[in-house]
């Protein structure tokens, strides 16, 4: 039984039919890449699996037990973390509060030392506003409040982007260890090369279809499916 399974999901706004027979597995201590073009359907399936949009039909298994249909926040106590990719942390708060807050419900919260051994930077910063963080911290803290949840499974939308290299290059030493240490994750991104530098498997995406599913190996070996289908040069 594989810890997280899709299948065969549709998912839709009002009328817009987005998702189609969706259907991807995550293994635990996987990292699984969804990859795709704009609009592809990447960020509505994090969604779906957080239960922020519903599925029409198909079901959704965490453990083997259904969470399809449950609210975000049931879904969040079940250990799944959603990062966004607007970072969503409180500007008004400082560091160490938001991490606090996200850590309030957990029942095997990290201490803020577990952290920092993962976010030297963020320790620096614990007094420091949310609003006054560079993006590449802001992504760190946002990564953070998953992390202290002890969550099983992290859902990143996009964590590089619009970030300088040298900033993706440290983040992706960071994904890399906590892919090392088993932790179950899945990453939406257009830095492909950065995704599969950490990723065990891909999922291709086209128009809300799987296209391709695969290791980063297979997906570097089919060229034209990277190109045509991914946007991937
Ligand atoms: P991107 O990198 O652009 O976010 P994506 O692969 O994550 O791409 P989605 O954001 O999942 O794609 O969008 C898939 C489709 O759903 C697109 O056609 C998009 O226009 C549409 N869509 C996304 N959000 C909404 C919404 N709130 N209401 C209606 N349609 C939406």
């Amino acid at each position: 039984m594989s810890l997280l399974e899709v299948d065969r999901i549709n998912t839709l706004y009002g009328d817009s039919h987005v998702l189609f027979d969706l259907s991807i597995r995550v293994e635990q201590g996987e990292v699984v890449a969804l990859l795709g073009r704009n609009g592809a359907g990447k960020t509505t399936t994090l969604r779906s699996i957080m239960g922020v949009l519903s599925p029409r039909n198909g079901s959704i298994r965490l453990d083997g037990k259904p969470i399809g249909g449950l609210p975000p926040s049931a879904i969040a106590a079940m250990g799944v973390q959603l990062v966004p990719e607007e970072r969503a942390i409180f500007g008004g708060l400082t560091v160490e509060e938001n991490l606090r807050i996200a850590a309030l419900t957990a029942p095997n919260a990290w201490t803020f030392d577990r952290i920092y051994e993962v976010f030297p930077r963020l320790k620096e910063r614990r007094k420091s506003a949310g609003r006054s963080l560079s993006g590449g911290e802001q992504q760190m803290l946002a990564i953070a409040r998953a992390l202290i949840r002890d969550a099983r499974i992290i859902l990143l939308d996009e964590p590089f982007e619009g970030l300088a290299p040298l900033i993706v290059r440290d983040l992706v030493a960071v994904a890399r260890d906590l892919a090392a240490e088993g932790r179950t994750m899945i990453v939406v991104e257009q830095n492909v090369a950065a995704a599969l530098s950490f990723a065990n498997r891909v999922y291709g995406l086209n128009n809300g279809h799987v296209v391709f599913e695969g290791t980063p190996a297979d997906l570097t070996a089919n060229p034209g499916m990277a190109r045509d289908f991914l946007g991937v040069a």
